[in-house]
């Protein structure tokens, strides 16, 4: 539970037990202290330069359009079709639009519908820790366990004899986040094969979260689990525009599965939200066919390495020592030797008394304390943010 759920205690005999256990996001909370204290944001994961203009004027123009009113439940069939022949080129296996793409409001709302989809209650799903925050409370508000193994700093491998134990005749399915909100881990190729073997073995659905896969550095590769021997059927593949397209807001999520899997999430999805936002769906169907005959992809790797740098830079001569990602905007540091007491009083202090914020990862274990001296910073930024970022940080070192 977070700080905010435990400052303000809330009777919880109107509401169903199936929440009880949910408390303020991390996000929520840690930027609403950047708010408050007027602190150079580095906790919530989301860019603060602008959208490229090209895609804002796709969303204008397709609201100019007439594209206004519902679209279909399952995604607009352009923006499938952009997604099939994407996945296609990137993963070498066909994808049937009609059966086999649906659109959501972002990752988030897939991961949600996916597990409703195919979790019975009882049944356990295995989860890395640390873990994005929304993967558990979906497990457990669909009846099912998390199990956890978790990924050891500082270069994030896990024992694979305690994953392959994990296993057993309720494991349902096994969430793979590659590249890994929040430690910048690119699973490798040999890990995705362990990982595929334990699927085959034990008939486990892979959950994979992707949103991500553009953002790879230093000749890291992003491996798609949908793309292994056998898995394509086994897969759950989720993704977004948000991290890709610099457009978090959007909620713009799409998901990849075998046609049972995808009718299961259908069922669900009409529920939850019916559609998502049709001229933005419009939009985002003409920016993936745009990047796949441009260079976007490259640019944005290049654009990111850049940020990157600069930050772990700026960490590093703070003190901070930065844990090198692989992937993702975030970096994992050291707080280790620094004087406090964990990761929350020191991303509380850092937000409050520095003026940068963070996101303290313990918010992201079940309960190892594995998170508790380490801090994770985003470089999804502008210079200038991570230039002021800098500035304060050395001048609370001094
Ligand atoms: N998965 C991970 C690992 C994330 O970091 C995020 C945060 N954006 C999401 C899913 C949610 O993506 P979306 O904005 O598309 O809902
Ligand atoms: N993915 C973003 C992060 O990790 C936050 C998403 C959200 O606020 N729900 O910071």
């Amino acid at each position: 539970m977070t700080q905010s759920a435990q400052r303000t205690p809330m009777d919880l005999s109107r509401m169903a037990k199936r929440v009880h256990p949910i408390g303020e996001s991390i996000f929520s909370e840690m930027s609403r202290l950047a708010v408050e204290h007027q602190a150079v944001n580095l906790s919530q994961g989301f860019p603060d330069f602008p959208t490229p203009d090209w895609l804002k004027e796709a969303a204008q123009e397709a609201i100019g359009r007439n594209i206004n009113q519902y679209a279909m439940s399952q995604g607009s069939l352009r923006l499938r079709k952009a997604v099939a022949r994407k996945a296609e080129r990137l993963m070498g296996i066909a994808w049937d639009d009609t059966r086999e793409i649906t659109v959501t409001n972002g990752a988030t709302e897939a991961i949600f519908d996916v597990i409703q989809a195919l979790v019975n209650p009882g049944d356990e799903v295995i989860v890395f820790e640390p873990f994005y925050d929304s993967y558990v409370p979906s497990v457990e508000i669909a009846g099912g366990t998390a199990r956890y193994i978790t990924l050891q700093a500082p270069d994030w491998t896990f024992d694979r004899d305690r994953l392959a134990a994990l296993f057993n005749d309720r494991t349902r399915a096994i969430i793979i986040n590659t590249p890994h909100n929040p430690t910048g881990k690119v699973f490798t190729q040999e890990e995705m094969d362990f990982i595929a073997s334990l699927c085959h073995k034990h008939e486990v659905l892979a959950i994979t979260d992707e949103v991500y896969e553009h953002l790879v550095f230093d000749g890291n590769k992003h491996i798609y689990m949908a793309s292994l021997p056998g898995m394509r059927d086994r897969t759950v593949t989720i993704s977004s525009a948000s991290k890709t397209f610099s457009v978090t807001g959007w909620k713009a999520g799409y998901v990849l599965a075998a046609p049972d899997l995808t009718e299961a999430l259908r069922r669900v999805h009409q529920f939850v939200t019916f559609c998502s936002a049709a001229p933005l769906q419009e939009a985002v169907a003409i920016a993936i066919e745009n990047a796949e005959t441009n260079s976007y992809y490259a640019d944005l790797q290049r654009d990111y390495a850049a940020r990157l740098e600069k930050l772990s830079g700026a960490l590093e001569r703070a003190g901070l020592r930065p844990i090198r990602p692989q992937g993702t905007f975030f970096i994992m540091s050291d707080i280790r030797g620094l004087g406090f007491a964990d990761d929350v009083a020191f991303a509380r202090y850092m937000a409050t008394e520095v003026g940068v914020a963070c996101i303290p990862p313990s918010a992201f274990y079940s309960s190892s304390n594995e998170g508790t001296m380490l801090a994770r910073w985003c470089f999804a930024k502008r210079d200038d943010t991570l230039a002021a970022a800098e500035e304060r940080l050395l001048g609370w070192r001094k």
